[in-house]
């Protein structure tokens, strides 16, 4: 299938990188854009927590949610049309991905939603991935506390280019999407070839191409959540998330 991750990319065309360094000073004015609603916003999500039980986590994980599109739009709307990311392009999630409780118990439920078949796959590809991060080393909760970890772990995620357990293999489009996490929502990129050379291998894709905002920071902290962080699979596979 041409779609799915390289494992041999050709190396970087050199005029690419001359375009990263344009990709570079509009990512810098969207994030400045993004920077200026998020802080706006953050008053109305710290009255949001603390948050007491399951329901009311997964209803103010949504206003957290809402807001980042909020964020946004504002950040993206000067340069939308040339914005490559779109429903079917999946190479963006064929990465690690780690949330916090309030998106796992999200995630989980609208999992429960879907049809037997579609849970079928998702958990078949949890299995797959988690298989992977222990075969490199993953432990536990505790690694995602430990930076050098991580990364190594986030490396050898994209070194496999397995796909996110949510990613529909047909579709290659996320089969939660409306529920999808903080991090699904805040990378967007100016040319999608790039994103397909450059996950599925080991090396870090070119991050100028993106444009990845602030609001990572400046929102994700709202979500409800203890602290802890956990990779897509344990979502999937551990029934704790059940809500
Ligand atoms: S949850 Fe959905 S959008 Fe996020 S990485 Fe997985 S498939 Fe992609």
């Amino acid at each position: 299938m041409s779609d799915t991750p390289s494992q041999n990319p050709s190396p970087i065309d050199p005029a690419i990188v001359e375009r990263l360094k344009d990709y570079q000073a509009r990512t810098q004015k969207a994030q400045e854009r993004a920077d200026k609603v998020a802080v706006r916003l953050a008053p109305e999500l710290q009255a949001l927590l603390p948050v007491r039980g399951a329901d009311e986590t997964i209803e103010r994980t949504k206003q957290v949610l809402d807001a980042v599109e909020t964020v946004n739009e504002a950040a993206t709307a000067p340069i939308n049309s040339e914005i490559e990311c779109r429903k079917g392009c999946g190479f963006c999630c064929h990465q690690l991905l780690l949330v916090k409780v309030g998106e796992a118990l999200t995630m989980r439920r609208a999992m429960k939603k879907l049809r037997r078949a579609a849970r079928r796959e998702i958990e078949t590809q949890a299995k797959a991935q988690l298989k992977m991060l222990r075969r490199a080393g993953y432990q536990g909760s505790q690694d995602w506390k430990n930076q050098p970890k991580m990364v190594q772990l986030g490396d050898a995620a994209r070194t496999a280019g397995l796909p996110c357990p949510f990613l529909g293999r047909a579709s290659q489009a996320c089969v939660i999407y409306e529920d999808r996490a903080v991090p699904c929502r805040s990378a967007f990129a100016f040319e999608r070839n790039l994103c397909k050379q450059h996950y599925g291998f080991q090396g870090k894709p070119p991050q100028t191409q993106y444009i990845e905002f602030g609001v990572i920071h400046r929102t994700e902290k709202f979500i409800p959540g203890d602290g802890s962080l956990i990779p897509a699979c344990e979502v999937v596979l551990n029934d704790r998330f059940d809500a």
